[in-house]
């Protein structure tokens, strides 16, 4: 067998060019948006109202999604929601609103999720936070109004180059820089699956987000471009010192709601962090809600 021959890829460089709003002011309208067939960038997001009709159906969607946890939000999003982008949903059954969802960006479906929990509910979501400072826990009010959203004016705008410590062999190729790319929804339910599965290591998480956000093209023999969908293996050289640090770019860079909400213990006056738990019955449940939490 003959090794393959390793070229030196070049790739011109770019970086993210990210806008941030709360989502009070960004309202119905995708933080990236969907590209359509000709190649126009839609962002309007319209939804139905939520009534005890909706929630009968919401309800037979949970019980079909028991065995499948992950794809449960791109259904619930699928259903809910009339219109996301270009995609309109009304035409669609549920196998193929879920089908279109797993096509969609990651930052957008997590918006349309937030989005939704907003319009529905209200902006309003009761947390009970411990203080990693004194140790004391206390009920927390997050106003997702406030929420930032990290969005783009055009999608190459969340485009970005990763240049290499250490450049690595790459399906035959000496690659000095990688081109970024957001995260595919897919990539997150891919994530979440895996999470579930007992003894998943954090690590192997990590690595399939990178591979989720790693875009990768050569050319054919023919001479045009083919998009590869990489796989664990194709990272196998990539540096240790690569991997921690492109895993901390692609959350610098990534765009979407921002799921930390940040505030002070109100008995020690120390920052907290508190990651949003965005899980369906925490979120949507009454237990996020803090008029009835407040009269249990
Ligand atoms: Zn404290």
């Amino acid at each position: 067998m003959e090794e393959p021959k390793a070229v030196t890829r070049l790739v011109p460089r770019k970086s993210a060019k990210i806008e941030v709003m709360p989502l009070a002011s960004r309202g119905a309208s995708l933080p990236h948006g969907t590209v359509g067939m000709d190649d126009k960038v839609a962002r309007d997001l319209a939804c139905k109202p939520w009534r005890g009709k909706e929630e009968r159906e919401i309800a037979k969607l949970r019980g079909q999604a028991r065995s499948n946890p992950a794809g449960f939000p791109g259904r619930l999003l699928g259903f809910m929601f009339t219109q996301a982008g270009h995609h309109n949903f009304e035409s669609l059954n549920d196998d193929q609103r879920a089908v279109v969802v797993s096509s969609m960006l990651a930052a957008d479906v997590l918006y349309m999720y937030i989005y939704l929990r907003y319009l529905c509910i209200g902006k309003d979501v009761r947390l009970n936070i411990v203080c990693d400072r004194c140790g004391r826990g206390f009920p927390f009010t997050a106003d997702l109004e406030t929420l930032d959203v990290k969005c783009v004016e055009n999608p190459e705008d969340a485009e970005w180059t990763y240049e290499l410590s250490d450049p690595f062999k790459l399906r035959g190729e000496i690659v000095e820089a990688l081109e970024m790319v957001p995260m595919p929804w897919a990539t997150m339910e891919n994530t979440i699956r895996n999470a579930a599965k007992d003894g998943m290591e954090n690590s192997s998480i990590k690595m399939d987000v990178m591979l989720g956000c790693i875009h990768f093209q050569s050319k054919s023999q023919k001479g045009d471009l083919v998009e590869h969908t990489l796989r664990p293996e194709d990272l196998d050289e990539m540096s240790k010192r690569d991997i921690e640090i492109l895993t901390e770019r692609i959350e610098a860079n990534g765009i979407g709601p921002d799921m930390q909400v940040t505030g002070r213990c109100p008995s020690c006056a120390g920052a907290f962090v508190h990651n949003l738990e965005w899980g369906y019955d925490n979120f949507f449940g009454s237990s996020s809600q803090p008029s009835a939490a407040g009269s249990s």
